[in-house]
């Protein structure tokens, strides 16, 4: 690192014009990273859909693959499985059956971005993602564009939507509104399961159900021994959004945040709320200050309540409507999970055991 001396003398010599707009270093942002680590027990958390993709992960870093490829393989399961309806293939599709994936990837060690948002027919985003940061100069490709890319770079279009899938969009559909013409599945003679629309959701949904609509991501991080961090978030985003509505998730500083210095976050739940407030950002930025994952997640959350003003969105008690989860990791592979309201639950793989946790919370019912 530049001494103070060396650099006002590299600056004097850049010029008076650019002195003028550059940062010190040795400002808070450089000079007190909350956490230092030489040698670290690998470790990969992630929301609680996430058991198979974090034991996957860990597989990959004790093979000796870095951790996004790490990650990513992990996130890769989920999406591929059809019966997970918040991820990938088989995701539930938006408004008009139509099945559009957002996903971002972060590299800890190239500090490398890579996402893409409202992106159809290719059932692993997070791979195209992870080829947006490898092999173009941007960070973000979005919809018809972001899919061209992912053709050129090899990926398969396939139709995502699945028979569940389309079952569920269609039974939402019909309940919208009793004067249209679409008929309740059961009159009309089918045998689909009601979709719920209060109480419990399927597992797996649980973490970001908010009563009314089911939400559903996953989020993984990881860290290999060396310290070097990586993350992703990957997602079909709200059930029956509106076309091209993006989420969180594959919004830098959102949905996902990685900083090698100081460690990573990701969220599922209620993108809009985690958006307002740089989400993960936040946390690992809390972190950097000095917080334990647990500690800087809850306040990430206690942000999102500050922000959580307007009426439609606050139950009778004046507390948020809807929940958000974020899934904390730091440099020295401490791992933590906090959630608005009580019973989410994250996954960890540490030592070679993958496990699920009870995350901390805000709000008790
Ligand atoms: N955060 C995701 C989104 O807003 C959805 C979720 O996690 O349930 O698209």
């Amino acid at each position: 690192m530049a001494t103070r001396r060396q650099f006002v003398r590299r600056v004097a010599s850049a010029g008076a014009g650019v002195a003028a707009g550059v940062a010190v270093p040795g400002g808070w942002l450089e000079g007190a990273p909350a956490v230092h680590a030489r040698q670290v027990r690998p470790v990969a958390i992630s929301s609680a859909n996430g058991l198979r993709a974090v034991a996957r992960a860990m597989e990959v870093l004790e093979g000796g693959g870095e951790p996004v490829e790490a990650v990513v393989s992990g996130v890769n399961i989920v999406e591929l499985d059809p019966e997970d309806t918040s991820v990938g293939y088989g995701g539930l599709p938006n408004y008009e059956g139509v099945v559009q994936l957002d996903a971002s990837v972060m590299n800890g060690p190239t500090r490398g971005a890579g996402a893409v948002a409202a992106l159809e027919g290719i059932k692993t985003p997070s791979r195209v993602a992870l080829a947006v940061m490898r092999y173009t100069d941007h960070v973000l490709l979005v919809g018809e564009g972001a899919q061209r890319f992912a053709v050129s770079m090899g990926f398969k279009v396939e139709d995502l939507l699945t028979e569940k899938a389309r079952e569920r969009w269609l039974e939402w559909r019909a309940g919208l509104n009793p004067d249209d013409d679409y008929l309740e599945p059961k009159e009309s003679g089918d045998r689909v399961e009601r979709f719920p629309v209060s109480g419990a959701a399927e597992p797996g949904m649980l973490d970001s159900y908010d009563g009314e609509r089911p939400w559903g991501t996953i989020n993984c991080n990881a860290i290999d021994r060396d310290g070097n961090l990586a993350g992703v978030t990957t997602t079909s985003g709200l059930a029956f959004k509106l076309p091209g509505r993006v989420g969180d998730s594959p919004l830098v500083g959102a949905g996902l945040y990685v900083d090698n210095d100081v460690g990573a976050c990701g969220s599922t739940g209620r993108g809009e709320a985690v958006i307002n407030v740089c989400g993960s950002h936040t946390v690992v930025e809390l972190m950097r200050a000095g917080m334990s994952p647990q500690d800087a997640a809850l306040e990430g959350l206690r942000r999102i309540l500050r922000w959580t003003v307007e009426k439609r969105l606050l139950d009778e008690q004046g507390r948020p409507a809807f929940n958000v989860n974020f899934y904390a990791l730091n440099k020295r592979g401490e791992t933590g999970g906090a959630a608005l309201w009580p019973g989410s639950r994250f996954a960890v793989s540490v030592d070679g055991e993958a496990r699920l946790e009870d995350a901390a919370y805000l709000f008790e019912r």
